[in-house]
């Protein structure tokens, strides 16, 4: 599909309806998504429906914004009001929330049109979406093997133009690393830019919406629609929102020559050697474009999954909580009492990962194990902000893998959850620290598998993010090859 921009040209000059449009996008739907499994559920009469009304509008001559019309694809841990929100959960098989999440809220009010939900881990724990109780999603690149999570719905989805753009979820790289995986954008924005209303809460205090796009240009857009203060989620910034597509400049020469921090930790040891020659490529080019380059040590970033797996379950062993079979969702047929519906609504409704999860989220936060786990975690999370600090006191921008790897078989690491932990290795501290940061697709490997580029920007810093990323990208043509369905 084309871009938002060259989409709204069409619907401007009147070359193409909305209905065209999105009717475009369900074909695309139809016919690969038995394949690819990125959706839980398409919405086509409402998503029709809706079209027409932004037609209508065209019209009556009344001007439409940049994003009315265009096909999006939602992460189905976003509550939508009257349409099933499962997290990919059991326990959720038939939760029709009563309430609209603030970014679709927003996102409708622009006129941008939702084909549908996308597939993500069970509550977007895990980074290959093969935790989803109902379907595991292909990689478009290749369907053997796993699109990236837990946002590899969305991610598939938008690689394979069944809609324009897709918003994900990021608690520790479910935005970045799929991305990286999809060979897209994909970018995770400062804590408390984007309102978390209405996302079904995993780890709050790391938990961001972000948008997956093909195009730095597209991502910018989305951002732009959904950023800004939110009376409704107590952690919402209340800041004033640049403009994102203003930012964006052909070249980094000669006005906003920037300083580019290479994260000296995030290389050598683990790291796959195509992945690493590709950065390293990327990071010429950043070069020649008029970026300084130096090298920047974090040591404490090695520390960031130790730490990141004490503190998200500790944070979604108190958010899942709530699911007990009483207030919403699924409950155990067969229990005979309180004490026993409570037990076997959790033991059939959540999944190996999740249970996993609140298993150790519960034991760092009992008494006896809260100071030797979960406040220590606190702490080391403490150092590898300041680490972010003191490296962006010197440098504008961070950059880095996204994943140490490109995608990786189905199969290949279910068995063995610390190998598949590691995937998210340099996205994570990220979002200890509540930075900004976008991955970008910045090569291929030699079976044709997309290689992605993190950069990390200061707080707020998602201008200055876009810039380098748009620069990179006009510079080069990684965005403009696809997969072959
Ligand atoms: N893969 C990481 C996890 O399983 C990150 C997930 C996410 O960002 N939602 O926790």
């Amino acid at each position: 599909m084309a871009s938002i921009c060259e989409l709204h040209q069409q619907l401007v000059n009147k070359e193409r309806s909305a209905v065209e449009i999105v009717q475009e996008a369900l074909n695309r739907i139809e016919q690969l998504d038995s394949k690819l499994n990125s959706f839980l559920c398409v919405t086509a009469d409402r998503a029709l429906q809706q079209a027409r009304q932004v037609d209508a509008k065209i019209a009556a001559g009344e001007e439409i914004g940049l994003l009315a019309g265009i096909p999006i694809g939602i992460k189905d841990n976003l509550c939508t009001q009257g349409i099933t929100t499962t997290c990919a959960s059991k326990i959720l098989q038939n939760f029709v929330p009563p309430y609209e999440s603030t970014v679709t809220q927003k996102l409708a009010d622009a006129g941008a049109i939702m084909v549908g939900k996308t597939n993500l881990d069970e509550f977007a724990m895990g980074s290959s979406t093969e935790n989803s109780a109902y379907k595991v999603t292909a990689n478009p690149w290749d369907v053997q093997r796993v699109p990236g999570g837990s946002s590899g719905g969305s991610a598939a989805a938008v690689a394979a133009d069944e809609c324009v753009v897709a918003l994900g979820s990021d608690t520790g790289g479910s935005i970045r690393q799929p991305a990286s995986f999809c060979g897209i954008v994909g970018m995770k924005p400062t804590y408390g830019l984007v309102s978390r209303y209405g996302l079904v809460a995993y780890a709050s205090s790391l938990d961001q919406i972000g948008p997956l796009a093909r195009t730095v240009e597209d991502a910018a857009i989305l951002l732009q629609a959904i950023a800004g203060y939110d009376v409704k989620d107590a952690t919402s910034l209340n800041v004033q929102i640049p403009n994102y597509l203003a930012a964006l400049k052909p070249t980094l020469k000669p006005k906003s020559r920037v300083k580019i921090g290479i994260i000296k930790e995030t290389f050598g040891e683990g790291l796959d050697p195509i992945v690493e020659q590709a950065v390293t490529k990327a990071i010429e080019i950043l070069q020649e474009l008029g970026a300084e380059i130096q090298v920047i040590s974090c040591p404490r970033f090695r520390y960031g999954l130790p730490t990141y797996y004490i503190i998200a379950p500790s944070e979604a062993s108190a958010n899942l909580a709530r699911y007990d079979g009483v207030k919403y969702g699924f409950r155990s047929p067969d229990a005979e009492n309180l004490i026993d519906m409570y037990c076997q609504t959790r033991a059939e409704g959540f999944g190996a990962e999740v249970k996993r999860r609140i298993m150790v989220g519960t034991y760092t936060l009992s008494a006896g194990y809260y100071d030797a786990y979960y406040l220590k975690a606190q702490k080391v999370r403490t150092l590898i902000k300041q680490d972010f600090e003191r490296a962006l006191s010197q440098v504008e921008v961070l950059v880095c893998p996204t994943a140490p790897t490109t995608a990786f078989k189905a199969g290949e690491k279910t068995a063995d959850p610390l190998s598949m932990y590691l995937s998210d290795l340099m996205t994570i501290p990220v979002n200890l620290a509540g930075l900004p940061a976008l991955s970008i697709p910045c090569g291929f490997d030699e079976q044709g598998l997309p290689i992605g580029m993190q950069l990390i920007g200061k707080v707020l810093g998602e201008a200055r993010l876009l810039e380098v990323a748009y620069a990179y990208e006009q510079a080069t043509a990684w965005h403009i090859r696809k997969p072959q369905l």
